[in-house]
């Protein structure tokens, strides 16, 4: 069996041009790690059609140039777009600078040199080699967040590129005799156009689960928080709070829980209206991450109670929360809201290595009810002594 170039070039081509169109089409609005990918196989597909009509125009004249030219850019921004996609992926913000400087200065390179046929092969090839063969290292260094295998895909795919583009570049710098046409039945085009044709569809599968890895995230991440307030729910809170609580007894720290409730807060929604009612509950919680050290959790135990779990906190670190918060949501609330803001509060400690979050949490409560009886706007700790008073 004979496989013919330009037929599989013809396929490669339809692959392109379909997965350009397809990506945006599906993907719906997406943000900017979606978008870089979706430029770049339009880029990709643009590069390849260009490329392809400079074989069709006259070797060496002004149109060549141009096509040529324009094709080369297209190639070198397109990975250049690729490689910043899979960083964000990967839950890196910086990007590789070589990879954009590369993307400017091949197809500039390119341009300036193009009557110097050996030169502008062994460039164009080398640099866009070079530029897969960075995106490959990205993607492959190890992660900023937990992805799939999905980069392995992106991997392969791009060292395989890597491989017949630098092939061709070889070629074209040292062997220019024996460099063929685009369209010449020689073992580096069939490499090349078998090559690309398969590492389409791995890195389209690479995009798609790339997309999909970040979406199932965001999915977990909204699921543990409340969707009012922003800070953890219940469930997320208590979750958190258990594993930070098993390791700080592990390594013999203290640890405070501070439970909030806000006085009359039935009042509030009757006299101002349920809106008002959200906006503070929506301003309790952001002071009190606020007022959060580093470390500290934040949840919304249920409809206007708050808990924060403290790491190292002793009595003194907790009543200083306290006393922020308090001093936080006077100056905030009737400025704000137009009422002011109060709450009553329970805090308890680890007492010893046979301790439990949820124990814990019950002494919390407790003293928190006293507070309520006591008259409200205040803070008691766990032998309901007034660690606070408004
Ligand atoms: P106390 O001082 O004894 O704590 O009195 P309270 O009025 O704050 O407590 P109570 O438990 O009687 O009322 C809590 C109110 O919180 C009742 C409920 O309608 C309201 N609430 C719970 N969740 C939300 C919410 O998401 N938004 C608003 N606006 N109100 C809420
Ligand atoms: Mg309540
Ligand atoms: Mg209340």
């Amino acid at each position: 069996m004979t496989v013919d170039i330009r037929t599989l070039l013809i396929a490669l081509m339809i692959n392109l041009v379909t997965i350009a169109l397809a990506l945006p089409a599906v993907m719906g609005r997406v943000n900017v790690p979606a978008r870089h990918a979706q430029w770049a196989a339009a880029l990709q597909a643009g590069g390849w059609v260009l490329i392809l009509l400079s074989g069709l125009v006259e070797r060496g004249s002004a149109v060549d140039w141009m096509l040529s030219s324009a094709s080369m850019a297209c190639m070198a921004v397109s990975l250049a777009l690729l490689g910043a996609a899979f960083d964000l992926w990967c839950g890196r913000r910086t990007h590789d600078r070589w990879l954009v400087a590369l993307a400017v200065l091949m197809p500039l390179g390119y341009a300036l040199g193009f009557s110097n046929y050996a030169f502008r092969v062994g460039w164009a090839n080398g640099l866009l080699a070079l530029q897969m063969i960075l995106v490959a290292v990205a993607v492959g260094r190890l992660p900023a967040l937990p992805v799939g295998r999905w980069r392995w895909l992106v991997v392969a795919s791009m060292l395989a590129q890597a491989v017949v583009t630098l092939w061709r570049g070889v070629l074209g710098a040292f062997f220019t005799d024996a460099y063929p046409r685009f369209l010449t039945p020689h073992p580096v085009n069939h490499a090349s156009a078998v090559v690309a044709l398969a590492t389409s569809m791995l890195t389209l599968v690479g995009i798609l689960l790339a997309h999909r890895d970040e979406a199932a995230r965001e999915l977990e991440r909204l699921a543990s928080l409340d969707g009012l307030t922003g800070v953890f729910n219940r469930r997320a809170w208590l979750d958190l709070a258990r594993a930070r609580f098993a390791a700080s007894l592990r390594y013999g720290h203290t640890m405070a829980v501070l439970m909030i409730d806000i006085d009359h807060f039935k009042q509030i929604n009757d006299a101002h209206g349920h809106d008002a009612g959200d906006r503070a509950l929506e301003l309790v919680a952001r002071e009190m991450q606020a007022a959060a050290r580093a470390g500290d959790i934040v949840g919304r135990y249920g409809g206007e109670e708050f808990c924060v779990l403290m790491a190292q906190a002793d009595d003194e670190a907790a009543r200083r929360f306290d006393q922020r918060l308090r001093r936080r949501l006077c100056e905030a609330a009737l400025g704000e809201l137009g009422f002011e803001i109060g709450y009553s509060a329970g805090v308890s400690h680890c007492r010893d290595a046979g301790d439990s979050l949820d124990a814990m949490l019950k002494r919390a409560d407790a003293a928190l009810y006293r507070a309520k009886d006591a008259g409200r706007a205040r803070t008691l700790d766990t032998s309901f002594g007034v660690l606070q008073a408004a």
